[in-house]
């Protein structure tokens, strides 16, 4: 490193649900997080992307609202088994994530102990202020992708460059919602994700 560069790392923070795996259709043919392990498959083109933060060294952090477990739709363990397989999946592919942030939460959870309003769940920016402390991160130069508005509104609110990443299946609903949260950038697919961050990244400031 020069000396006098500021010693500041530039991170790509992920959503996990829509972006890291494929959502899945629930019971109301609504879009939903994997309940069970045997659910999870990864977003085609997800590996592209991490596979060059991590070259570059990017550090890759997940973001996650799992709000499942406060509703006790799903357990811990399920949860955490979830999560090792996606780890597993893109360790398949030689690509790894550095840190993850997950907000078990709900206000209106039946979990008792995660029955809060806590200032992790996204739109608040909880988790990646938590990754700045943790990590020594330039927020400015970081970038927060996502697919939901909540995910821009987190990102926008530290300060990082904000992704929407929109897929064709998407309900109208949804869209609109996520084009209302006006992020920085608009992709549609994950080649398109990638040279979107390439373009940030690499761009001499
Ligand atoms: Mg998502
Ligand atoms: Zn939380």
């Amino acid at each position: 490193m020069v000396e006098g560069e500021k010693k500041v790392k530039k991170v790509l923070f992920l959503d996990r649900d829509g972006i890291i795996n494929c959502v899945v259709r629930n019971e109301k043919y609504e879009y939903d997080s994997p309940q069970t392990v045997e659910e999870v498959s990864l977003v085609n083109g997800i590996e592209k992307l991490i596979g060059w933060s991590n070259i570059n060294k990017i550090l890759v952090v997940e973001i996650t609202n799992q709000p499942a477990v406060a509703k006790g739709k799903i357990t811990m363990k399920v949860c955490t088994e979830i999560e090792d397989k996606i780890d597993k999946l893109l360790f398949d592919k030689n690509v790894h994530i550095d840190k993850k942030y997950i907000c078990y939460h709900h206000p209106n959870g039946v979990v008792p102990e995660l029955k809060i309003d806590c200032d992790c769940r996204k739109p608040k920016p909880g988790m990646l202020l938590q990754a700045e402390k943790d990590l020594d991160i330039d927020l400015k130069n970081s970038v927060m992708m996502g697919d939901r508005d909540w995910d821009v509104m987190a990102g926008k609110a530290a300060g990082c460059k904000t992704i929407l990443y929109l897929f064709n299946e998407d309900s109208p609903e949804k869209i609109k919602f996520a084009m209302e949260s006006n992020p920085d950038y608009k992709v549609l697919s994950m080649d398109e994700a990638l040279s979107t961050i390439e373009k940030i990244f690499l761009c001499k400031q």
